[in-house]
């Protein structure tokens, strides 16, 4: 377990394997107790338990072999356990009726586990340190007299949300209705929009600075030392400039807990942590490894498989009177993997293009409420709604098939359309286009409402090319 969270550690933390740690001991105490009757001895019970875990921890990977689509078949689950069960009871009764002493035996695996917690550890905590990124100063106090009437400002980043034409081609999904509902209350949809990255920092890091990466920090930096690379994008994100000056004008930043973005926790005047009644990403993966995910889903997410959108809960009522609100909300959905279906209930191992319609369309309607209860109390309020990179269709679906990437358009269509949508209370959208990226989202955000004049980039975005080993630079529009 700790090794997986080592694996996983940009997206999880200590703080989620206590749970499944529990759960761990609780199993190899009722193994124990279950096999005591049958076998007497200490050393070929502690054996056999020991040898259980092979299985266990296996049968989430064999179970992904027998699938179709995304969905492991009956047979498949059927002869995997039935061929466990065989290869266990020959080797349960070997064992039992062998004479061998097995005392050396014991000791070795003792050691041989010990020694395997300890280097798992020692790598999550090599690795963690490697990733911790550096904060400057803290929350500050409002630098400037904050306007009372500053709108208040509130970004959204649903992770891997797409453009409207790309979900009616790839996922045949109409999103022309629910922009149209945006679009009655005021919004301005850039329809051909793209983000400038085609993954979550460098995209984001990019956004809250309003800048481009150097080609330096992109690339070289990637290919050196991926370690360095994500810490140089995380304080991106941490010391932003969209921040900076939204602090000097007095804003109240306000944001939540979130997966898969550093925590803005030491720069954030409040930061909200939701009450999580289900599992957390990691706590997924250590799940769908095992047998456990037979009954986990059902038994603790049923319920709740939506934490992420605890903010959209809350975001109508975090105003403070007399102070701008500035609220960062990052959703990470419809990212995969697919946790809900439209209605908000939960789902696993549903195909990817299946999973992901079914969240843009919950989404969307979360979406329309907030923005309507949040508008109904303070009309004086921006909003920013978009993806920041494309869906990775293909990554997720045909490429583990062993197919080759589709036409280089829809291709860079998959990585790079972003859902992307803006409203200014003054109605001026002079400075938007249809085919605006995220790296001039602000720089049209604060010179229409702030009056500021910052002259708006050329849009181009780039992508890795991994078969030829080469950047991809994209200056028309997709
Ligand atoms: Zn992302």
């Amino acid at each position: 377990m700790f090794s997986l969270l080592a694996v996983n550690l940009t997206e999880a933390s200590f703080s989620e394997t206590p749970g499944p740690a529990l759960v761990l001991v609780l199993l190899t105490l009722a193994g124990w107790l279950v096999l005591a009757p049958v076998i007497a001895e200490k050393q070929r019970r502690a054996i056999v338990l020991t040898a259980l875990w092979v299985p266990f921890w296996t049968w989430g990977y064999a179970l992904d072999r027998f699938r179709e689509g995304d969905t492991p078949t009956r047979v498949g689950v059927v002869s995997i356990a039935a061929g466990l069960l065989i290869v266990a009871v020959v080797a349960g009764i070997a064992l039992v009726k062998s004479r061998a002493n097995l005392r050396p035996a014991t000791r070795g695996l003792n050691v041989a586990a010990i020694a395997a917690v300890l280097l798992a550890l020692l790598n999550a905590g090599n690795q963690m340190r490697a990733h911790r990124p550096e904060t400057t100063a803290g929350p500050a106090a409002p630098a400037a007299a904050a306007s009372e009437d500053a709108p208040d400002l509130y970004y959204f980043i649903f992770d891997a949300y797409t453009s409207a034409d790309h979900l009616a081609a790839v996922f045949d999904h109409d999103n022309g209705p629910f922009l149209d509902e945006l679009r009655k209350r005021g919004f301005f949809v850039a329809e051909r929009s793209r983000s400038n990255y085609t993954t979550t920092l460098p995209s984001l890091a990019s956004t809250l600075n309003m800048e481009y990466h150097s080609e330096q920090n992109m690339w070289w930096l990637y290919h050196e030392d991926e370690a360095a690379w994500k810490t140089h994008m995380q304080n991106g994100v941490l010391n932003s400039e969209v921040l900076r000056v939204l602090k000097q004008r007095g804003y109240e930043f306000v944001t939540f807990e979130s997966v898969g973005i550093p925590s803005l926790e030491e720069k954030a005047d409040r930061y909200i942590v939701p009450d999580k009644r289900t599992l957390t990403e990691f706590q997924r993966v250590f799940v769908k490894r095992t047998p456990l995910r037979h009954v986990a889903y059902a038994l603790i997410d049923a319920k709740t498989p939506l934490w992420y959108f605890h903010s959209l809960d809350q975001l109508p009522e975090l105003k403070t009177p007399g102070r701008p609100l500035f609220a960062f909300v990052h959703v990470l959905a419809p990212h995969a993997p697919h946790s809900f279906d439209e209605n908000g209930r939960a789902v696993e191992d549903v195909p990817f293009r299946e999973g992901y319609r079914g969240e843009v369309r919950y989404i969307n309607k979360r979406i329309l409420e907030t923005v309507d209860a949040i508008l109904r109390r303070n009309p004086n309020s921006i909003f920013v709604i978009q993806g920041d990179h494309g869906p990775w269709t293909e990554w997720s679906e045909d490429e583990l098939r062993g197919k080759k990437r589709p036409e280089l358009p829809v291709y860079l269509r998959d990585r790079l359309a972003i859902l992307n949508a803006f409203y200014f209370p003054n109605g001026d959208y002079a400075d938007l286009y249809p085919e605006i990226s995220s790296v001039n989202t602000f720089r049209a955000v604060f010179d229409a409402n702030f009056g500021m004049e910052l002259p708006l980039l050329e849009d181009v975005s780039w992508t890795y090319e991994p078969e030829e080993d080469r950047i991809l630079e994209v200056t028309e529009p997709l």
